[in-house]
C-alpha cells in the first residue's frame, strides 16, 4: 500500500523533501505526518479538500475538529472580509470582543468572567496560572494520555519534558485510583485538569460515574477543576459540561470557535478570573498581542451565528446514528475494528471491545492502523492517522455514505 501510495503522489514526495531542509520532521505541526510521507493539500470548499496531486477527498477530518463549518464557510468568510477592509491588528480595545464574549457566556455559564487567547495551548496555560495562584498550590492533576495543548502533553508514559508546571497523573476511568491520588494530594493539588472525552488519546469517552467522582472530589478537597472543552464543546450546545450537567471551576475553548482562525478562550468562576484584573490585588498579566484580533473576535461570533442548538443536536445526532452504523458494520464483518467517540467524533481502533483508557497498541494493530489510514485514502476519504474521524455541517448534507462504503470495503 506504501509503494502504491508513493506512485500516486509523487507531487506531495516532493513537496516533503523540500520542507525537510526547514522544519524538523517536515512540518511546523507535529500531528501533520505519516510513513511514507504525508499529503499536502492545496485547497478546500465545505466537505472536500485537494491535494497537490490533483486527487479530492471528502474529508471527514475537519482539520482535527476545528472545520466545523466546512472549509470556506460563505459568511464567515464574508464576515472576515468585511472585517478586514477596517483594520485588523488596531492595538486597543474593541467592541467585537465585549459581544463575542456575552453570546459565549450565554452558551457556557460558568465562564462568568473570560480572557481570550490564540490558541488552545494557551488558554489551557492561563487556566493553570490562575488556578495555582488562586489555591496558593503548585501541583496538578493531570490524567495519563490526555493531551491539553503543544506544552501540556501526557500522551507518553515518560514525564513529559516541556511541561511547565509538576504534575500528578492520575488514570481516566479509574474512581478508586483517583480518590487515592486526590486525597494522598490533596494539600499541594492546583487544579484538576480533564477533558470530558479523551481526544488525542483515541475519543476514549468518560463514564459519568468518573466524570460525577472527579467532580464530588475536588468540591470535596476545594481543588479548582479546569475542563479543558478545547474540542468537545462542539459535541453539545454549552458543551459536555452542560450536556452532563457539571459545573467546573474553569473552561477553556478553541479550535472550532475560531471560525477557522487561531482561538482560544479560557473562564469561569469571577472569584478565580479576577485575577487578570490588573487594577486589582495580587493581579496576574495575561498580554498577548492578539488576542482581542477584530478578525478572529468576528469569525468567533459568526461561528456562534451559525451552530446553534438546532445545529449542534442535527450534527450529533448525526454522528451518533453514523457510530452505530461503523460499529455495526464491524460486528457484521467480525472484523477488529470498532468506534468509540461522543456525536461527531468518533475514532477507529484496531481492536474490538470496550475502551475505557489509553492503550499502547500491538505491533499488529499499528500495522493495520496505517493500512487502513491509507486504504481510506485510496477510497477517496480524508480521515486522522490515528483513525480520527470529525464530522463538519457539509458532510450531514452531503451525506456520510462515502465513509460507511469505504470502511465496509476495508
Ligand atoms: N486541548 C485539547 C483537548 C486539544 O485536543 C488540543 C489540540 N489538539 C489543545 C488543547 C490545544 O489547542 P491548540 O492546538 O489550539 O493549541
Amino acid at each position: 500500500v506504501r509503494e502504491r501510495y508513493a506512485e500516486h503522489n509523487p507531487r506531495s514526495q516532493l513537496a516533503h523533501k523540500e520542507a525537510i531542509a526547514y522544519f524538523p520532521g517536515g512540518s511546523t505541526r507535529s500531528v501533520l505526518r505519516n510513513l511514507p510521507f504525508p499529503l499536502t493539500l492545496a485547497g478546500g470548499q465545505g466537505s472536500k479538500v485537494w491535494d497537490i496531486d490533483g486527487h479530492e477527498y471528502f474529508d471527514c477530518l475537519g482539520d482535527y475538529s476545528a472545520a466545523l463549518l466546512g472549509h470556506s464557510n460563505s459568511q464567515v468568510a464574508e464576515i472576515v472580509s468585511s472585517t478586514l477592509a477596517g483594520g485588523v491588528s488596531l492595538g486597543g480595545r474593541n467592541t467585537i470582543e465585549t459581544s463575542l464574549a456575552k453570546s459565549l457566556r450565554s452558551r457556557f455559564d460558568s465562564m462568568e468572567l473570560m480572557r481570550f487567547t490564540s490558541s488552545g495551548t494557551e488558554a489551557n496555560i492561563i487556566a493553570i496560572a490562575a488556578t495555582r495562584a488562586f489555591a496558593n498550590r503548585s501541583k496538578v492533576l493531570v490524567f495519563s494520555g490526555a493531551f491539553h495543548g503543544a506544552l501540556l502533553n501526557f500522551s507518553g508514559e515518560s514525564e513529559a519534558l516541556n511541561v511547565p508546571f509538576s504534575f500528578i497523573r492520575s488514570i481516566y476511568n479509574d474512581v478508586p485510583q483517583l480518590e487515592r491520588t486526590i486525597t494522598k494530594h490533596s494539600r499541594d493539588l492546583a487544579a484538576v485538569i480533564i477533558e470530558p472525552m479523551l481526544n488525542s488519546a483515541g475519543c476514549i469517552v468518560a463514564r459519568t460515574d468518573f466524570l460525577e467522582e472527579v467532580r464530588r472530589l475536588t468540591a470535596q478537597f476545594e481543588i479548582p477543576l479546569i475542563f479543558d472543552e478545547v474540542v468537545t464543546s462542539r459535541l453539545y450546545f454549552g458543551g459536555l459540561q452542560r450536556k452532563m450537567g457539571i459545573r467546573p471551576e474553569i473552561t477553556t475553548l478553541g479550535k472550532y470557535l475560531g471560525g477557522g482562525l487561531n482561538f482560544g478562550a479560557v473562564g469561569g468562576r469571577a472569584e478565580i478570573m479576577s485575577r487578570f484584573d490588573m487594577d486589582g490585588p495580587d493581579a496576574l498579566v495575561h498580554s498577548g498581542t492578539f488576542n482581542n484580533n477584530v478578525l478572529t473576535m468576528a469569525a468567533a461570533r459568526e461561528v456562534l451565528n451559525i451552530y446553534g442548538e438546532k445545529e449542534a443536536v442535527a450534527l450529533n445526532n448525526h454522528g451518533d446514528c453514523l457510530r452505530e452504523t461503523l460499529n455495526g458494520i464491524a460486528l457484521k464483518t467480525d472484523s477488529s475494528l470498532s468506534f468509540t467517540g461522543v456525536g461527531s467524533m468518533m475514532q477507529a481502533h484496531m481492536r474490538k471491545g470496550t475502551i475505557e483508557r489509553p492503550y499502547s497498541m500491538q505491533l499488529n494493530e499499528l500495522l493495520l492502523r496505517e493500512i487502513f489510514y491509507l486504504f481510506m485514502l485510496e477510497m477517496g476519504v480524508w480521515i486522522g492517522r490515528r483513525g480520527l474521524i470529525t464530522l463538519s455541517l457539509p458532510i450531514i448534507t452531503d451525506r456520510t455514505g462515502v465513509l460507511v462504503d469505504a470502511v465496509e470495503a476495508f
